[in-house]
This record gives C-alpha cells, sequence and structure tokens, in this order.
C-alpha cells in the first residue's frame, strides 16, 4: 500500500454508478479522499484514460493453477478432475506453494484482479501432521504482499472426505480433525496474520462444503465464528452432492446452512449451480452472495447456476476464477450474462450495471472488503483506492461504449492496475 498523499486524473471515470469525464481523484495512503468530475489535470498528478474499480476476484484455489491446460482433454467429469488436482495438492511445500501463489496472483493483477479470495484448505503435512507455525497460510501472505494484491484469506473447515465418511489418503492435509480444533487453529492464525502483507491481508473464513463439515460440526462454527467475519462455502456444484446430502439429512445443502443461521448477508455460496426453489428463496431473502464461476463451472461441465432467480430473489452476484482455467475478470463477467442468454435465450438478461457491481462492489462486499452495501459499482470516498486502467483507444475496443466493456473487453485490454494506491503495468 502506498503511504501519503497522491492525485491521479482520469480521462473517463466510472464513479458511484455512472461514467463521468475529466476525473481527478486524491487518495491518501491508499484510499481515496476526493473525487472531482469535468476539471482538468494538474502538475504532478498521475494521468491515467478509462478508469474503472478494481476486480474482485471472489473464489480462488491457487494451486489448481498447476492443471491449466493439462485436464482439458481427455473427458472425464468434476471428480476425475478432483483426482488430479489432489495429486497436485499433495505435492507442494510451503516454499512451493509461495511461489505457485506468488505467480497466480501476479497474473491475477495484471488481468485487473485488485483482491481475491483464497479458499484455502491446505493446512498441514501430506500425512496430515501440522506444521506448528502457519507455514502454508503465511506463504500465501507473502505471495500476495509481493504481487501487490489484497488477499482476503478464507481458511477452509474440511473435515470429511464426504457426508459421513472419513478423510482419504489424499485428503490428511486438509483436515483439522474437529470443528473446535479448527477453530482454535483459525484463532490463533487471526493473531498471527494481522499485521502481516503490508496491510493488504485479512482472514475469513470458509465451510469447504456440506460433503465435508457434519451438521455437527456446522453447529460449532455457528456458535463460535466471530459474526462479523466473511464465510464462504461450495454449495450444489454438482448434483451428487445434493443428492448425499438430502439422503443424509433429508435437506438440500442450503437448508442445511440455514438451519444453523449460517446462510445471511456476510455468507457467500459458491457455484450454487444445482439449487430448489426453496434454496434460491433462502439465499435472496438472507441477502447473500452467489458466487459464479462462469469459466471453471464451463470446463468442469457444472452446468449454469440460476443467476438471475437469484438475484431477482434478493442474493448479490460476484465472479470467482476458482481453478484458473482462465484468469480474466472480463471474460467472467461476459459469461455471466452469455451463459444466461444460452440458457434462456433471450438478450440483455443482465444490465450492464449488474455486471459492472458483480465484478467489483458486490465482491468486495463478500470478502469483507467494502463498507458500501448496495451501493452502485463505482469509485467512491472513503474506499480504498483499488482501480484498473483498461485501454479503450487500442483497435480492439475502438468505438467501445465504456459502459458496456464487461461485454467487450479482455484482461489483455488493462493498462494498469492500482491497489491501495500502488500502480503496476502487466508483465512488470
Ligand atoms: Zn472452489
Amino acid at each position: 500500500m502506498s503511504g501519503g498523499r497522491q492525485r491521479f486524473h482520469c480521462e473517463v471515470a466510472l464513479v458511484e454508478g455512472r461514467l463521468a469525464e475529466r476525473v481527478r481523484v486524491e487518495v491518501l495512503d491508499g484510499a481515496v479522499v476526493g473525487i472531482a468530475a469535468g476539471v482538468p489535470p494538474q502538475s504532478g498528478d498521475v494521468v491515467l484514460t478509462t478508469v474503472v474499480p478494481g476486480f474482485a476476484n471472489a473464489h480462488s484455489h491457487a494451486f489448481h493453477r498447476e492443471l491449466r491446460g493439462r485436464t482439458h482433454a481427455s473427458g472425464g467429469d468434476f471428480w476425475q478432475w478432483r483426482h488430479r488436482m489432489y495429486d497436485v495438492a499433495n505435492r507442494l511445500t510451503p516454499d512451493g506453494y509461495h511461489l505457485v501463489a506468488e505467480r497466480v496472483f501476479t497474473e491475477m493483477r495484471d488481468a485487473g484482479y485488485t483482491a481475491v479470495g483464497e479458499f484455502h484448505y491446505l493446512h498441514h503435512q501430506p500425512d496430515g501432521t501440522p506444521y506448528g507455525g502457519h507455514e502454508m497460510e503465511l506463504a500465501l501472505a507473502a505471495a500476495a504482499a509481493s504481487a501487490g494484491v489484497r488477499l482476503v484469506l478464507l481458511d477452509a473447515c474440511y473435515l470429511s472426505g464426504g457426508v459421513n465418511e472419513p478423510l482419504r489418503e489424499e485428503q490428511q492435509r486438509f483436515g483439522d480433525g474437529d470443528a473446535h480444533r479448527w477453530l482454535d487453529r483459525w484463532h490463533r492464525l487471526r493473531d498471527v496474520l494481522s499485521g502481516q502483507g503490508n496491510g493488504l491481508v485479512t482472514l475469513g473464513a470458509a465451510i469447504h462444503s456440506v460433503r465435508a463439515v457434519s451438521r455437527s460440526d456446522l453447529a460449532v462454527i455457528a456458535g463460535g465464528l466471530p459474526r462479523e467475519v466473511p464465510l464462504h462455502a461450495h454449495v450444489s456444484e454438482q448434483p451428487a452432492e445434493n443428492q448425499a446430502c438430502l439422503e443424509a439429512y433429508g435437506l438440500t445443502p442450503i437448508a442445511l446452512l440455514a438451519e444453523h443461521g449460517l446462510v445471511s448477508g456476510r455468507f457467500s455460496a459458491v457455484h450454487a449451480t444445482h439449487l430448489s426453489t426453496g434454496d434460491i428463496s433462502l439465499l435472496g431473502e438472507a441477502g447473500a452472495t452467489i458466487v459464479m464461476c462462469p469459466t471453471t463451472e464451463a470446463d468442469l461441465g457444472d452446468g449454469i447456476g440460476p443467476a438471475p432467480e437469484l438475484q431477482a430473489a434478493g442474493a448479490r452476484l460476484a465472479i470467482g476464477s476458482d481453478q484458473h482455467v482462465v484468469i480474466d475478470p472480463l471474460e467472467e463477467l461476459s459469461r455471466l450474462e452469455f451463459d444466461q442468454r444460452l440458457r434462456l435465450q433471450r438478450r440483455g438478461v443482465f444490465p450492464p450495471d449488474t455486471l459492472w457491481a458483480a465484478g467489483t462492489v458486490s465482491g468486495y462486499e463478500s470478502l469483507g472488503l467494502s463498507g458500501s452495501l448496495g451501493s452502485p459499482p463505482g469509485l467512491r470516498v472513503g474506499e480504498p483506492w483499488d482501480a484498473v486502467e483498461i485501454d479503450t483507444t487500442s483497435a480492439r475496443l475502438r468505438g467501445v461504449d465504456p459502459w458496456q466493456l464487461p461485454l467487450a473487453a479482455r484482461a489483455c485490454d488493462v493498462r494498469a492496475t492500482i491497489v491501495g494506491g500502488r500502480l503496476t503495468r502487466p508483465g512488470r
């Protein structure tokens, strides 16, 4: 994060839900303290072209990047892909994890992601023995600080290999034994992480899924996790998860989580692909966030989730690159819309302001990084100076209405990324 006072001038900028021209942004210690539109640049300003808020990657597993380009050609399904993923998971040392994460976070930064929610479950040594000093978590924090992206470490409780099944051999390093011990480690980790990562790192929480955490352990988490902490969970990515949950508990995964009061405004359901109408109502009434991961869901053949129905019910939408077959916020956003056009056979399912919100403010809210709940997308006084400059003068984007950039731009159009006032250009 950059300290002191900085001033930027943007030819065009997205400010509180609308595009404005000739916008001057004043920044103090990495946060926006003043915005003025319709004004010329002054001497000493950093001059930028088209500027939009930074994108949030609300669901990432950094180490899945190692599978890119290696698992897409041979058919199979989610479960076969998962088997390959476990091979990678069990080879990682803390140093290796740091290296992989640093590269992935740098790729995200260059693509315009200014914040990432890392859904992390590689806690222990491959045989399940604790490292003792949070080595894997500190590796992620150091990687984010080095790459210069904001990290919310979503430390995941992962206790069982399936509904009422023990962890398998290849899952040993994920587990803490029970939810009490996960909570103990989570609280110790919070103390260790405070002060790490140049002010860019905070701790959130995750329930891996209802496959990995039993009903009784959900009750422990509901009672022991501080209420303000962002909480994420994989939900109903595959019909088989719904089936197993219904057979064991007579409830869908969302209904099971809601039974413990875990579906609330601080909750984010990742994927939420195969939902019942009751699930959609529960998520909407709670004002929960749905983290859609369109490129991953397409690659794994998961299906297309009911995003418009969820939004109509009251839920917010955010995006994640998940397994990183692609790291490109603009591609995720265009797919969010285009998948629904294919599913519903009509255009304009989501207006651009919904896509801007999904890419920016709703993702930040999902990660506990914004106090602008429900605000329109755009730069705003009081928020961190996290922003992206997009080159709209190139042959690719010449003539594009900036409002429609989520449907037309790609990560290759990102000219600069700013996180907490620190500006970097792709490849540097
Ligand atoms: Zn995931």
